[in-house]
């Protein structure tokens, strides 16, 4: 069995579009470690907050609701309350009310204690938007992935349009500035890169040359 001090954590924050997800399934596949999407966290909880006809406005039933969350992932896929709901948290109305949820405070200090819990026992890169300034600040390896608004939009467009989406590039262009607007400007736990993080920008460059920037400087500072 390893040592509690071999295990690591690596953080990818940045803003929506920047292909954090992507990035860090690779760099997670190749390293043989676990990857941890918090993004799908808050967005199952925006789901069940939805479902289950919450007012948005009442932060107390949403706490109580996240506080009675079973959040599972297994298998690249996340299951809340035991039924998988990978697909069902991607929805334009789930992705456009979960920045509203996450400004939530209490729902913020729940989630980040099952994201602590998670690295407790094996080593994780996790992404999200307060991975390196908020849960884990200390991380070893610790990086902010950004993109141009046009590059990220257009890549969040080709993904939806390829899912049989018809929404159009000017709508994700206007849904991905609201969203940034919210997350960097929301007094708790706003986007910002992290102290000590190594800053990419991936509007020129390919999904394979990022995921090596990442990898590359793990293994050289291990
Ligand atoms: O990463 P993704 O786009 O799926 O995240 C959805 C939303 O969840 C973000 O727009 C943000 O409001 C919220 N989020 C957050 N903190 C994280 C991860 C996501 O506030 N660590």
């Amino acid at each position: 069995m390893k040592k509690k001090r071999d295990f690591f954590v690596i953080t990818i924050d940045g803003p929506a579009g920047a292909g954090k997800s992507t990035i860090a399934k690779i760099v997670a596949d190749r390293l043989g470690i676990c990857y941890i999407d918090t993004g799908a966290m808050y967005r199952a909880v925006t789901y069940k907050v939805m479902k289950e006809r919450v007012d948005f406005k009442d932060a107390d039933k949403i706490v109580t609701l996240a506080k009675n969350s079973a959040i599972e992932f297994k298998d690249g896929k996340i299951f809340l309350d035991g039924a998988d709901v990978s697909e069902k948290i991607r929805t334009r109305a789930v992705t456009n009310y979960t920045s509203a949820v996450a400004a939530i405070g209490e729902v913020r200090k729940i989630l980040r204690n099952f994201q602590r819990q998670y690295a407790r026992e094996k080593s994780i890169v996790m992404e999200g938007r307060d991975i390196g300034t908020v849960v884990f600040p200390n991380a070893k390896y610790k990086f902010y992935l950004d993109a141009s608004l046009t590059e990220r939009a257009k890549r969040r467009f080709m993904e939806l349009r390829q899912k049989g989406s018809n929404i159009s590039l000017e709508e994700v262009i206007a849904d991905i500035n609201r969203r940034d607007n919210i997350d960097l400007n929301r007094g708790l736990c706003p986007l910002k890169i992290p102290s000590g993080a190594v800053v990419i920008d991936s509007t020129n460059k390919s999904i394979e040359e990022v995921a090596e920037i990442i990898i590359g400087y793990v293994k050289k500072n291990r």
